[in-house]
């Protein structure tokens, strides 16, 4: 048995040195969704009637737009890393694209360090491990900029 890392979902992320999440444009009407739809698929804008969609990196950054603690342990397949489970913060983030994205906040972080507005950025950490290695998601790290300029 070989021990690696890899995404714990396939396909909806990039994990090299600025890991970016993967949404899919269609290439007829460019309309871009996240998570990424196969190749050959119908065009989610009921206007359009294009089928053909390509992978596109979305945004490393994003702001805040709302964001919640998980305080009980999601039912499965949620996977725990803490015996007892412990809360971790969920961050709604708005890409440039348009497009909001649910993660969670970035290892260390938590609704304390969160508000409305704030820049976020995409990393990538480990979700869990396994005897066949480590499985990562992205999650969303706080950048400490904020909307008006501020000081966080
Ligand atoms: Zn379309």
């Amino acid at each position: 048995m070989t021990v690696s890392t890899s995404p714990a979902v396939e396909g909806w992320f990039a994990t090299d040195d600025a890991p970016a999440l993967l949404g899919s444009r269609c290439s007829a009407c460019g309309n871009l969704v996240f998570p990424p739809t196969a190749a050959q698929a119908f065009c989610r804008n009921p206007a359009c009637s294009g089928e053909q969609h390509e992978p596109v990196p979305l945004s490393r950054t994003g702001r805040v737009w709302s964001y919640t603690d998980a305080q009980y342990q999601p039912p499965a397949p949620y996977i725990t890393t803490t015996d007892p489970f412990e809360p971790f913060a969920i961050a709604a983030v708005e890409l440039p694209e348009g497009i909001v994205v649910l993660g969670q906040v970035a290892d260390g972080y938590g609704v304390a360090d969160l508000s409305v507005g704030d820049e976020v950025e995409l990393v990538v950490e480990t979700l869990y491990a396994d005897e066949s290695g480590e499985r990562t998601i992205w999650r969303w790290r706080p950048t400490g900029a904020t909307t008006e300029g501020e000081q966080a």
